[in-house]
């Protein structure tokens, strides 16, 4: 059977870039078709400056809304990281098997450490080896695909290159995963900078949608999205990012094509309007499971546990394995 493996990271509360570029289809597809696995990849938020508590909060608010999304623990497998010592463990023999060059090469890497040194602040070595935990977390578990964003395709590209060298020198010992992205909205804008992507940890918050707001707040958002020049409604990423964004986003949300969408609107106003509700509904079970979920605190507890001891034991005799082929 297919095994799949995505994770999000809790260093900020979850957008529509996550829903739709990742969590829609793990709910929708992947959950069913494969063994699937989940993970709230806490590790990776202690990569930039974090308040500890917040973490906290934010890996607990991720998984209820894994699950308020309608992940089904009796399909797949939702866990923490952290919960799990083997991504940890593998992360050393991943760092020993990549460059410093592979990873100072990394987009995200680039972005973030520039963004880092914008405020002033130092960067911590762990951003640097990002990739290198991240390639754990996927081989753990002999992962065949990487459902995810575009914006994380280099970095699977990367894992795929390590366990090919890894295998190559020390033997055969992990599977060669691929990343599998979103015909439509594998890159959610931010709707105030539509040039950049919609991510959680970015400070100005007017252009992101996340997925608790309110119906009200997420019309406001969408109503005051950034539009370009001109008037007529176009699907074009390069001359026209903020319409096309527009356009992805009710496409996503109403299984449509972008391009056929344009070609139905011919204002600005009446494209927002009907791509606000369109979020909204598909937000609002999301919101109204979560609040449940929310609630009920043991249960999402018990479901975490189950969901740490099912993939450590999936997880521990590959690690060990990799272990053994270096010479330990
Ligand atoms: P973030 O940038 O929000 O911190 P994560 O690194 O936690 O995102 O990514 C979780 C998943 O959501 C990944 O598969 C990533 O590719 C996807 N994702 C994040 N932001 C977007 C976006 N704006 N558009 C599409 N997919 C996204």
């Amino acid at each position: 059977m297919t095994r799949i493996f995505s994770g999000v990271q809790p260093t900020g509360h979850l957008t529509l870039g996550n829903y739709l570029g990742a969590m829609r289809r793990w709910v929708a597809e992947d959950q069913y078709r494969a063994d699937a696995l989940f993970c709230v990849v806490d590790l990776h938020a202690l990569t930039v400056d974090h308040d500890p508590a917040r973490v906290r909060r934010l890996t607990r608010q991720a998984a209820t809304l894994l699950l308020a999304a309608g992940l089904d623990p009796e399909r797949c497998t939702v866990f923490v990281q952290s919960q799990v010592d083997e991504h940890a463990r593998l992360s050393y023999l991943m760092e020993c098997t990549a460059t410093d060059g592979e990873m100072r090469r990394m987009i995200q890497y680039k972005e973030k450490a520039a963004r880092e040194r914008e405020r002033g602040g130092s960067v911590r070595l762990s951003l640097l080896t990002y990739p290198a935990l991240m390639a754990a977390d996927i081989l753990a578990y002999g992962t065949d695909e990487v459902p995810v964003g575009e914006d994380q395709a280099q970095h699977v590209e990367l894992t795929r290159a390590l366990a090919v060298r890894f295998n190559q020198r020390y033997g055969q010992t992990f599977v060669v995963p691929r990343a599998t992205l979103p015909a439509v909205a594998a890159r959610v804008m931010d709707l105030q900078e539509p040039t950049v992507k919609m991510g959680k940890s970015r400070a100005r918050t007017a252009g992101i949608i996340y997925l608790l707001d309110e119906p009200e707040a997420v019309r406001k958002k969408v109503m005051r999205a950034v539009t370009d020049a001109g008037s007529d409604v176009v699907y074009d990423r390069e001359e026209r990012p903020g319409i096309a964004n527009l356009l992805d986003v009710l496409a996503a949300c109403t299984g449509r094509d972008p391009r056929g969408l344009a070609e139905e609107y011919d204002s600005y106003g009446a494209l927002k309007k009907d791509t606000a509700e369109a979020v909204v509904e598909v937000l609002r079970p999301v919101r109204e499971r979560h609040a449940g979920l929310a609630a009920d605190p043991s249960y999402v507890d018990g479901v975490l546990r189950a969901g740490a001891e099912r993939a450590r034991g999936m997880a521990r005799p590959r690690v060990d394995a990799a272990y053994r082929a270096v010479g330990l």
